[in-house]
């Protein structure tokens, strides 16, 4: 007889998330369809302030998108030609894709072996590289919170100050992580949020915020996110952007919110088990020290390619997705080799060859956990 069927595992279950919340959603949705003021209607406001209390920042400016709010951050410090920009050689493609829009050239930095982030070290380095070739300003440094835990904060500060380096947080994938016992939200002058479905805390569609505790910044990212504007709609300050939040965003974004702490804990269940149950078949994520994860992906370090090509396909056999964060460094993608100088980057091209994300999301229950930690270790 053939053992019974499972049901699969996905990467993430919307479904699920969504009827666990369905009143809530119907109820704000139905009210912005009734005042129908979809461009920075009430909610936007109302999300906002939510936002920065929440991280306890000073100020939130709701936009459009992850990717739209590093925009904004770097077109208000005027960053532009003839500037270098140092972030991550791993990371998503977006941290490195504004920077190279706006003009400026993205300068790939090493990461730590075991937690992923980016490697203070390294970044000295690149800095010297940059000041000795002479022929770029460094003028900015993106720290990105990767896969949900803080990226060295107190070293990016130090390393920031030193070099009079504009500092950001690249915070897409941390919202709700903490460090030092406080939430990710003031490390750096501006932190980016991204509320892409799939990151934890997830939107409907495309949306994003910036927080920052300097209001005369603030009111720049106001105005950038709206063409440039000034007092009023028809005074017209500087280049900016069509980058607002949707009303209906936010709407649904305030309905998550209400449960988004109840998932974080979840969350970090799911991590302890993964990590408890996977230990000595592949490496758990090292935790980044005094601080609480937001497990945005949970991902684990096997001994090789064809190693994590074998667990993948046990995977897939049994109904479990999995993913790699990311299968190529960036300063190997065809779109910023051109950019880069050649430098090797050999964690970040490590990593590539033997990372593999494992599901990870509040609905997966102590059964899917055990499926997947007993696939993993077949
Ligand atoms: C998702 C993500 C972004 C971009 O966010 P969008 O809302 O998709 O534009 C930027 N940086 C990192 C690290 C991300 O994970």
């Amino acid at each position: 007889m053939n053992a019974p069927v499972e049901t699969p595992i996905g990467f993430l279950n919307l479904p699920k998330q969504q009827s666990l919340i369905a009143e809530e959603i119907k109820q704000r949705v139905d009210a912005v369809m009734r005042h129908c003021r979809f461009v920075m209607g009430p909610e936007v406001m109302e999300l906002e302030s939510r936002l920065a209390s929440y991280a306890g920042a000073a100020e939130c400016v709701g936009v459009s998108s992850g990717t739209d709010a590093i925009q904004i951050v770097l077109m208000a410090e005027g960053i532009g030609a003839g500037d270098a920009v140092f972030l991550p050689a791993f990371t998503y493609t977006a941290t490195a894709e504004v920077p190279l829009v706006l003009g400026a050239t993205p300068v790939f930095v090493d990461v730590d072996p075991a937690t992923f982030q980016i490697d203070p070290a390294s970044l000295r380095r690149r800095i010297a590289d940059v000041r000795k070739a002479g022929r770029l300003r460094p003028r900015a440094v993106i720290g990105v919170d990767l896969f949900g835990q803080p990226a060295p904060w107190p070293e990016l500060r130090a390393i920031a100050d030193e070099g009079d380096l504009f500092l950001m947080a690249d915070c897409a994938q941390a919202f709700g992580a903490t460090l030092s016992g406080r939430r990710l939200g003031r490390e750096a002058v501006a932190t980016t949020l991204s509320f892409f479905p799939s990151k934890p805390l997830g939107a409907y569609g495309d949306a994003g915020g910036i927080l920052t505790d300097d209001p005369a910044r603030a009111e720049l990212y106001r105005s950038l996110r709206t063409h440039g504007e000034g007092k009023t709609r028809y005074e017209v300050l500087r280049t900016g952007m069509n980058a607002r939040l949707d009303t209906i965003q936010a709407a649904i974004l305030l309905a998550k919110l209400d449960v988004f702490d109840m998932e974080l804990g979840r969350r970090r269940v799911i991590a302890d088990c993964y990590d408890a149950g996977l230990a000595g078949c592949v490496v758990p994520p090292a935790r980044v020290a005094d601080s609480e994860s937001s497990w945005a992906i949970y991902s684990v370090l096997t001994r090789g390619a064809e190693d994590r090509a074998t667990i993948q396909d046990r995977l897939k056999a049994r109904g479990i997705a999995s993913a790699i964060y990311y299968p190529r460094p960036l300063h190997l993608q065809p779109a910023y080799r051109a950019s880069h100088d050649g430098s090797p980057l050999p964690v970040a091209e490590d990593l590539s060859q033997r990372i593999l994300a494992l599901p990870m999301h509040p609905e997966l229950t102590d059964h899917d956990v055990g499926r997947v930690v007993a696939a993993v270790c077949a």
